[in-house]
């Protein structure tokens, strides 16, 4: 069962709009288990998208169609599909009542022009609306020999619009199997996408089922499961016995599942053990007390943070000595563990993270040279890591953060620190 998504408009193709419905419909498709191996975007324009349309029938069993159901001249879906079939359009009058009363509720009187809401291809099937004037169409296309039709689904281009005609009224006529899909994600940190692939061997294997796939933003690799079964109990247990797998395979390099990020854990981790944190850091812009500060209930462990971009305000706030600036780089490791200790002792915290980086010196220095670095303070010792640039600023910015708050996870954690360095 192949589909294809066609998004009409032409404030799509000249780039004035974002075609952000043709992502949502193949996320929902792809949840039913259809695979979607085309997207196409057209223009206003009737030969047009009557060829796509033409062309999606041969290549595709599931065709979702959206935008074009408008009432105004550029909006033609109803005529390029009726022109498909080389059949007329026909009043429905059910349809025009439901128009008229929605403008009578609003307290207007219906435009002529929204008349043509109401027509459609002779054979085809109304949708019905309940949210807005543009009614959808359901149509099955008859293909030559013993493939069974095409069926088109074409729904308003307005989103909200959109979404809940699918839900109401496609999805029930989609002829998908009945097989249930579940996904799961892990999260992971500290190690390449390369790096996870050849650890997790197998398991990550094409047409494995469950299927284990690997996916990677900003440093945090997701393993994603998809599990096919008859029913849910048989998806959950395929994901649990590849999640064990992963576990045991990958072990502190899992951080969490889903949406949970490293800023989560650590939060979590902090306030379970009644410990609690500061930060200090340069270069970042508060980025990692932003995301401290994302978390819900923070406030029962992060006491606070500060940014202190420049030397100057580092000696001032937490009197870092002029003479280590002397000897050490502002973004070097003793920098940093200075800064992470004496955080930690005026804020009075159990823990101090601290971050030395510096947009420039990145930007401009050898890339063997570290850009960044990292501390945890705790009462017994500092640990630090150096973190090398990778990407874009944005990116490295990210990646840091993401480096500090995995060192303290795994502080909490008891990981060596020989075990941490070595990814
Ligand atoms: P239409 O159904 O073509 O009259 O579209 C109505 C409105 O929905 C347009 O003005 C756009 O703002 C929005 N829209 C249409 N197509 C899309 C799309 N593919 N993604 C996001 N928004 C859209
Ligand atoms: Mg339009």
């Amino acid at each position: 069962m192949k589909a294809e998504v066609i998004a009409i408009g032409s404030e799509l193709t000249d780039g004035a709009k974002l075609d952000t419905n043709t992502q949502w419909l193949s996320q929902q498709l792809t949840d039913l288990g259809v695979t979607v191996h085309f997207h196409t975007t057209v223009a206003d324009d009737l030969q047009e998208n009557v060829d796509v349309l033409r062309t999606a029938v041969d290549r595709a069993d599931i065709i979702l169609v959206t935008g074009g159901l408008g009432p105004t001249l550029d909006d033609l879906t109803r005529q390029a599909m009726a022109e498909l079939m080389d059949v007329d359009l026909e009043l429905h009058a059910p349809s025009l009542n439901t128009i008229r009363k929605m403008f009578e509720s609003r307290n207007r009187e219906m435009p002529q022009r929204n008349e043509v809401q109401a027509m459609f291809p002779h054979g085809s099937e109304p949708l019905t609306n309940p949210v807005g004037t543009a009614p959808g169409i359901w149509m099955e296309v008859p293909r030559v020999g013993a493939r069974p039709p095409a069926c088109i689904a074409a729904m308003p281009g307005v989103p909200s619009e959109m979404h809940r005609m699918f839900e109401k009224q496609v999805k029930p006529r989609l002829p998908v199997s009945a097989k249930v899909i579940r996904r799961a994600r892990l999260n992971c940190f500290g190690l390449g996408e390369s790096h996870t692939e050849q650890i997790l061997g197998d398991l990550t294997a094409r047409g494995n089922d469950p299927e284990v796939g690997i996916t990677a933003s900003e440093a945090t690799i997701t393993l994603r499961i998809t599990a096919r079964g008859d029913n849910e109990q048989q998806c959950e247990d395929k994901i649990r016995t590849a999640s064990e797998t992963a576990r045991r395979l990958l072990g502190h390099y899992i951080f969490g599942t889903e949406d949970e990020d490293l800023q989560h854990v650590a939060i979590n981790l902090l306030t379970a053990s009644g410990q609690t944190l500061a930060t200090v850091e340069s270069g970042t812009g508060g980025l990692l007390s932003h995301r401290l500060t994302e978390v819900p209930d923070f406030e029962k462990c992060y006491t606070g943070g500060l940014i202190l971009p420049t030397e100057s305000s580092q000696q001032r706030e937490l009197e870092i000595s002029a003479t280590l600036f002397q000897e050490h780089d502002s973004i070097s490791e003793a920098i940093a563990a200075e800064l992470a200790r004496r955080c930690r002792e005026r804020l009075s915290t159990s823990f101090a993270i601290a971050i030395t980086s510096d947009r420039g010196r990145a930007a401009l220095t050898d890339p063997s040279m570290p850009a960044a670095y990292v501390a945890v303070a705790s009462a017994d010792d500092v640990r630090t890591l150096p973190v090398h640039r990778i990407g874009n600023w944005t990116m490295h910015r990210s990646r840091t953060v993401k480096t500090a708050l995995n060192l303290l996870r795994l502080e909490l954690l008891g990981v060596s620190l020989d075990d941490v360095r070595k990814g």
